[in-house]
């Protein structure tokens, strides 16, 4: 990932093998500029200065809630490879056009709930990042964690609170959903407005 200066504006970018636009982000000087009002992780990425995100070249990454490859493709400029679980076969029509011209992309039409169903298709990865509009999050991103995440790994899981309770403050919400969360200890709580209201990006680490 790069910290570019655009205009008097810091923005975040990646760097593919070769430049070309997947969501209509544009490019500079073969740089893609990451729109944060699209993909959470941008957002988190600009407003965190964390460097342990599991997002090194050498990394695997698990990502539950791939959609139709926005944010996926980003990850996959910066790392070796790219489990990209997603249920909906609509999006994953479009997902499997950017596995075409992307060889670390490793589409899995699966149910992140039950991530006992993909378990032959996956050797352990350094990064599990879920982003899925579910009522337990949490669960299924511990479920994930305990079964993938190599000891030391990290986790990002984006909870978005309207998901799993629009009734109660949102703040109770997300810190209910952090009491559920197991298998990894809490690093980061990052609120991301502007860029997405009621979502919050929660970064934690593999205990054992
Ligand atoms: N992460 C994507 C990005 O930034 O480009 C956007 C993800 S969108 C908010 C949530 C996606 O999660 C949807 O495409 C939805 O179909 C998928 N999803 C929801 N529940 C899921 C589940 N249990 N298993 C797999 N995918 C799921």
């Amino acid at each position: 990932m790069y910290a570019l200066d655009l205009g008097g504006r810091r923005r975040i970018a990646t760097r593919p093998k070769a430049p070309v636009s997947v969501y209509g982000e544009r490019i500079v000087g073969g740089y893609r500029i990451w729109d944060p009002f699209r993909s959470k992780l941008g957002a988190l990425l600009l407003k965190s200065h964390r460097s342990d995100m599991g997002l090194s070249p050498a990394s695997r990454v698990l990502y539950l809630g791939a959609a139709t490859g926005t944010t996926v493709s980003h990850v996959s400029d910066m790392v070796s490879l790219v489990y990209a679980v997603e249920f909906s076969p609509r999006s994953m029509r479009d997902l499997l056009r950017l596995c075409e011209s992307r060889e670390n992309i490793v589409p899995l039409l699966e149910d992140a709930s039950r991530p006992e169903s993909y378990g032959t298709f996956l050797e352990p990865v350094d990064l599990v990042y879920q982003d899925v509009a579910q009522r337990n999050q949490a669960e299924i991103a511990s479920r994930n964690v305990i079964r993938y995440l190599k000891p030391g790994g990290i986790l990002i899981l984006m909870v978005k609170t309207r998901s799993i309770d629009v009734t109660r403050p949102p703040r109770e919400v997300l810190h209910a959903e952090l009491g559920r969360l197991e298998g990894a200890d809490l690093l980061d709580v990052v609120d991301l407005r502007p860029y997405h209201q009621d979502h919050w990006a929660v970064v934690a680490k593999k205990n054992r």
